[in-house]
């Protein structure tokens, strides 16, 4: 605990933490010192967490790095954390990221920006930008992030970590603050992917508080497969000749693939013919799903309430003008636009039809391979502020981590390699829901 608060200490510029429970973690770390004398001690003993600030703690702030919600104490711990404590995880703090897990690139957080510690011009990725960049700088072993399009995703590949976005409902989504509850999932961070499995055992499972939370039996995740298994492969020609992606990322999948083979796989071409829909799909029902969500932050339930209203609609107003940044308004807006009468079934249906297809077509592929191998994202980590007037641009970022929401299937991104300028390039391996024990041993064979 003190070598990772001194590390935090020395890091404060790159504005991970908007909170270190420093006292708090000293006296847990001294109750399992204590539990380990008298071998009581749980699973992850001694293991050291960040949350990022969209995951309740009781009797902690959780703000989901919003104004809206400042001053705001969690009143319930959401199950996942529960279930670290339980086992004598300590946490050390609450972690920066784009406000209610809307951006890629953390530059959306009512608190600053957070930094890539590899090179602080540039983004650490978001939505959770400042959980990456916990695990990456070694101020924390595991984060606990959050995935709705990409969040743990995309911020594990632009900072050279292993991010798990689980099968949706694996994970009890009880404490995590809602932005787009049909895709929303916990996600984790680590280094090794053995560490993340190892914490998705203890997480993962039917919680009573989340009716959607599967009951599917969790697997012991980090148990060894045999080593000569042989997989079948495949990668998605769409993602590999795309003019989005860059050059070296285009590399780095390709000898990824030759790698693969002289491991004696079977990698293959596959065609997803949809791809160019799969980001207007989640765009469009996230930000539907979002405006409704979102509503409840109306400056009387929580949080941020106006000083300069006289009736109740401009208690509203006034409230949610002033708590909300620029990018939420924005979905909040496109949202209401896409569930309003007229525009319902041009958008919004039409929107969940092409969420079917992807998943079938997805699913599809996966029939017929173990796995589906894809760029994490189609660039290494971008300047900071380089698509800052250009929303649509930073939604290209989500290119190739949307699909796996869109239909629910499982996705870990791993480190494959650097870039000219020593920046980690990711990949994403896809399976089959639920199937995340084979997910974790074939990742290994890419480590
Ligand atoms: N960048 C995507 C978005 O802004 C993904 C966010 C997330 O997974 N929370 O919606």
């Amino acid at each position: 605990v003190e070598h990772h608060l001194q590390v935090i200490k020395e890091n404060l510029h790159l504005n991970v933490f908007l909170e270190v429970f420093d006292e708090e973690a000293r006296a847990q770390a001294k109750a399992i010192d204590n539990k380990l004398k008298h071998n009581q001690a749980g699973k992850l003993a001694g293991l050291i967490f960040g949350i990022k600030d969209l995951i309740c703690y009781q009797n902690h702030s959780v703000t989901g790095s919003s104004k809206i919600l400042e001053g705001f104490d969690s009143q319930i711990t959401a199950t996942a954390v529960q279930r670290i404590l339980d086992e004598d995880a300590i946490v050390i703090g609450r972690q920066n990221c784009d406000e209610f897990g809307m951006g890629s690139s953390n530059e959306n957080s009512a608190f600053g920006a957070v930094k890539n510690a590899i090179d602080e011009t540039r983004v650490p990725g978001g939505s959770s930008g400042g959980s990456a960049v916990a695990v990456q700088a070694n101020m924390c072993q595991i984060s606990l992030g959050t995935d709705t399009g990409g969040s743990v995703r995309q911020p594990a590949a632009f900072t050279g970590t292993v991010g798990l976005k689980p099968t949706y409902s694996r994970i009890s989504r009880w404490g995590l603050l809602a932005y787009a509850s049909s895709f929303d999932t916990i996600g984790i961070i680590s280094k090794s992917v053995d560490d993340n499995a190892r914490v998705l055992e203890i997480i993962a499972g039917k919680d009573q508080n989340d009716g959607t939370s599967s009951s599917e039996p969790v697997d012991v995740y980090a148990k060894e497969l045999p080593g000569d298994k042989k997989y079948k492969i495949a990668y998605l020609r769409e993602s590999i000749e795309s003019d989005a992606v860059a050059e070296p990322i285009k590399k780095s999948m390709a000898s990824t693939i030759d790698k693969l083979k002289n491991q004696g796989h079977i990698v293959e071409q596959a065609s997803f013919d949809l791809l160019d829909y799969v980001l207007p799909t989640y765009y469009i029902l996230t930000t539907a799903e979002a405006s409704t969500n979102l509503s409840r932050y109306d400056g009387v339930h929580f949080g941020h309430r106006s000083k300069s209203s006289d009736n109740l609609e401009s208690l509203y107003k006034n409230s949610r003008t002033e708590g909300f940044g620029e990018e939420v308004k924005r979905r909040i807006m496109l949202g209401t636009f896409v569930l309003s009468a007229n525009y319902y079934d041009a958008y919004f249906t039409k929107a969940q039809k092409a969420r079917k297809l992807i998943k079938e077509a997805t699913e599809k592929i996966l029939e017929e391979y173990d796995f589906i191998i894809i760029p994490t994202t189609p660039t290494t980590a971008f300047k900071l502020g380089q698509h800052h007037d250009n929303p649509v641009e930073s939604y290209l970022a989500d290119l190739f981590t949307v699909q796996a929401s869109v239909t629910g299937v499982p996705a870990i991104s791993v480190p494959i390699g650097i870039d000219e300028n020593n920046l980690p390039i990711g990949m994403q391996i896809m399976s089959r829901a639920f199937d995340e024990t084979k997910l974790f041993a074939f990742s290994k064979c890419l480590l």
